[in-house]
């Protein structure tokens, strides 16, 4: 019962996080215009707006004019969805929740903002990195240094492969990895760059091999980035002591 219900809570976030990444990248304002179409400006109804379901059942067209819906508006609400569901199943009712929800939020809008215009935003970043150290202050398993230094290692090593790979990332993914750092602290961070560039590699070698993306394409990274972040946020602990007992 309660977890449709944050399944449904996390629809109707993703859908205002979809109006929150296109508005930002845009430069225009989150509450002015109210939702419109845009290829006939006419204005949403209610009945145009239930997450996922509108999208079915309009079949991806505007009920007015018939133009082409994305289909980036549902994968935001059930990327929503989906992330808020597996924080909450880690971590239940807990303080905790706060960091990872704050994550998993600014996760969610730089996947949004990147597949779009592969663009990571600081007005979302900043205040969410900000968010993160007070809530560290207070909140976690491990003392308040642990998580600064963890924001240190996010930052200087996406720096780092900033500089070596010229460009291959993006000053957007460095100020994103050290919010990640913040709430994942050292360990977990750079774990997840692991499992991030791992399905990365994979990813794109997928979609090379399909000819979907050409050699040498810029792909956003964004998207592995979060799937990399929260599988090492919820079992980051258990992949390295599985590896360890492997290699050790
Ligand atoms: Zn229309």
């Amino acid at each position: 019962m309660i977890d449709s219900l944050v399944f449904i809570y996390g629809l109707v976030l993703g859908s205002f996080f979809n109006v929150v990444a296109i508005r930002l990248l845009n430069k225009q304002s989150l509450a002015f215009p109210p939702s419109h179409c845009v290829h006939c400006q006419h204005r949403l109804q209610a009945l145009d707006l239930i997450p996922v379901f509108s999208y079915l059942f309009l079949k991806g067209k505007c009920r007015y004019c018939k133009g082409p819906i994305s289909p980036l508006y549902p994968f935001g609400e059930l990327l929503t969805a989906i992330s808020i569901c597996f924080v909450y199943k880690k971590v239940g009712l807990s303080l905790e929740l706060i960091p990872s929800l704050l994550l998993t939020v600014l996760l969610v809008i730089s996947v949004l903002t990147d597949i779009r215009k592969q663009l990571i935003l600081d007005i979302v970043t900043f205040p969410i990195l900000g968010g993160l150290v007070i809530s560290r202050l207070f909140i976690g398993t491990e003392p308040f240094w642990y998580y600064m230094l963890g924001g240190l290692v996010g930052f200087t090593l996406l720096l780092f492969i900033a500089i070596v790979s010229k460009g291959g990332m993006g000053g957007g993914d460095i100020k994103l990895y050290a919010a990640i750092g913040v709430a994942l602290g050292p360990m977990l961070t750079i774990m997840s760059l692991v499992l991030a560039s791992f399905v990365g590699a994979i990813a794109g070698l997928l979609l090379m091999l399909t000819g979907k993306l050409k050699r040498r394409q810029p792909m956003a990274f964004g998207p592995f980035i979060m799937v990399g972040s929260l599988i090492s946020y919820g079992y980051g602990k258990v992949i390295w002591n599985w590896y360890m007992s492997i290699f050790l």
